[in-house]
C-alpha cells in the first residue's frame, strides 16, 4: 500500500518547562512587541494568574469564565478589549479560560499567549466553541490559534486528582478521536498514539501522588500532543457527541468526555482493528476498550452521564442532535437508533463492552 496524505501543521511557538511560566511569558510579551495586555483567569486560578504575570505589565484582568463561553459574556470581553486596545491576551486556566480568550480573538484578531493549567488542550488548536440558548457552536478559524503557549507543568500541581482524571482523559479522547475523524492521517495517528502514551502514564503517576512532577510533566506533554492530533484530525463521532451533551445539558466537559469515551470506542473499534489495537498498546492492554476501561477503573474516573447530572429523557435529543453533526467518515454507520443505545449505555454507565459484541455481530461497520 502506497503512503499518501495531505497534512497541515499549525504554526505556534511551544515552551515547555517546570518554573518556566513567568519568564517565558514575559519573552513571549517581549518578543511580540504588546503594550497593552489582557489577561483572563478566572477568580479560581488568581493565584496561579499572580505567579505567571509577575514580569509584566497587565492592563486589565478580566476574572469572569464560564464553561462553554457564553455569547454575552464573550461580547463583553470583546467590548472591554476593543476599548482599551489591547494588543496582547494572556490567558491562565484551563479550556474555558482559553475559550473565553479565543472568542475574542475571532472577531478581534487580538493574539493570544495561553498558559494552559488543565489537560483540555484548547491551546493547541484553532477550534473556537460559543454557547447561546442552551446550543452550543463550534468552529474552526486559524485567527483563535493562540501564536505561543506556556507550558509550566508545576501550575497543574494544584489541580485536584478528579478534575486531573477527567481532563486527561478529555486529552485521551482527542487522541482516541483522531484515529478516526474525517482527517485523520498518519502524522497526527502517530502524535495521537504518544499522547494517548503519555497522557496515561501521567494519570497514573498523578493518582499514586497528585504532587509526582514527572507525572504532571507527562500528562501536560501528552496534553498538547492530544491537541495537536485532534486539530489536526477533525472532530470525530465522540466529539461531535460531547459538544452536544455539553451545550444542551450544561454537563461538566471534562467529565462527560471520560463517561462517553468508552462507549464510542466499543461502538467503533470493531471496524477499526488496527486503530483499536495501536490505543490498546498504548494503553498497555490488548485493545483499546480494555486499556480504557482499566485506566478509567484505576484512576476512578466518572462511569455514567447520570452521575453528571444528565436527564434519561435527554437521551433522544441528544441522539437527534449528535446525529445531524456526526462525520460520515465515520468507520462504522450511525443510526438514531444505535446512538440512541449508545447514548443510554453511557447515560446508566451499563458495560460499553456491549456495544462492541453488537459491532461484531450487527456487521454493519464500513
Ligand atoms: P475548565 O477550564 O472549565 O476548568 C475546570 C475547573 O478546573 C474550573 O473550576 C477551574 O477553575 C479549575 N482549574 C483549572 N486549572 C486549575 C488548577 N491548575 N488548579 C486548580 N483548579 C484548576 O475546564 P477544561 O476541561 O480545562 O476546559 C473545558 C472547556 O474547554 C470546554 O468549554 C471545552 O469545550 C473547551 N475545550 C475546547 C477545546 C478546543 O480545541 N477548542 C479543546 C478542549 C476543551
Amino acid at each position: 500500500m502506497s503512503l499518501r496524505f495531505d497534512h497541515v501543521t499549525l504554526g505556534q511557538r511551544v515552551r515547555f518547562g517546570a518554573g518556566c511560566a513567568s519568564a517565558a511569558v514575559a519573552d513571549e510579551v517581549r518578543r511580540l512587541d504588546a503594550r497593552l495586555v489582557m489577561l483572563i483567569a478566572g477568580e479560581d486560578e488568581r493565584e496561579i494568574a499572580e505567579t505567571v504575570v509577575r514580569e509584566i505589565d497587565v492592563a486589565t484582568w478580566f476574572d469572569r469564565v464560564v464553561q462553554h463561553v457564553p455569547v454575552a459574556l464573550a461580547d463583553e470581553a470583546t467590548e472591554l478589549a476593543t476599548r482599551m486596545g489591547i494588543d496582547l491576551i494572556v490567558t491562565v486556566g484551563g479550556g474555558s479560560t482559553t475559550g473565553l480568550a479565543k472568542a475574542i480573538a475571532l472577531t478581534t484578531g487580538i493574539p493570544i499567549v495561553a498558559v494552559p493549567t488543565t489537560y483540555a488542550g484548547s491551546e493547541a488548536t484553532n477550534v473556537w466553541g460559543l454557547t447561546e440558548a442552551e446550543r452550543k457552536t463550534t468552529g474552526v478559524d486559524d485567527r483563535v490559534l493562540p501564536v505561543a503557549v506556556v507550558y509550566d507543568p508545576d501550575l497543574t500541581l494544584s489541580l485536584p486528582v478528579g478534575l486531573s482524571v477527567a481532563s486527561g482523559l478529555n486529552g485521551i479522547a482527542h487522541c482516541v478521536d483522531s484515529m478516526w475523524a474525517p482527517r485523520a492521517d498518519p502524522i497526527n495517528r502517530a502524535l495521537a498514539i504518544e499522547g494517548t502514551r503519555a497522557v496515561a502514564a501521567g494519570l497514573r503517576a498523578i493518582v499514586v501522588d497528585s504532587q509526582d512532577a514527572d507525572g504532571r510533566a507527562s500528562a501536560l506533554y501528552g496534553a498538547y500532543l492530544s491537541a495537536v492530533a485532534f486539530a489536526s484530525a477533525g472532530s470525530g463521532m465522540h466529539h461531535k457527541i460531547c459538544h452536544v451533551l455539553g451545550g444542551t445539558f450544561d454537563l461538566p466537559h471534562a467529565p462527560t468526555h471520560a463517561v462517553v469515551l468508552p462507549y464510542v470506542t466499543a461502538f467503533n473499534s470493531g471496524a477499526v482493528p488496527e486503530a483499536a489495537a495501536r490505543i490498546g498498546e498504548a494503553l498497555g492492554a490488548t485493545d483499546a476498550l480494555e486499556g480504557l476501561e482499566s485506566l478509567s477503573r484505576d484512576t476512578g474516573a466518572p462511569r455514567s452521564l447520570r452521575e453528571l447530572g444528565m436527564p434519561e429523557d435527554g437521551v433522544p435529543l441528544a441522539a437527534e442532535l449528535a446525529l445531524a453533526a456526526i462525520p460520515e467518515s465515520n468507520p462504522r454507520t450511525v443510526t438514531d437508533e444505535s446512538l440512541r443505545r449508545l447514548l443510554f449505555a453511557a447515560w446508566s454507565g451499563s458495560p460499553a463492552r456491549d456495544l462492541v459484541e453488537e459491532s461484531t455481530a450487527g456487521g454493519n461497520a464500513s
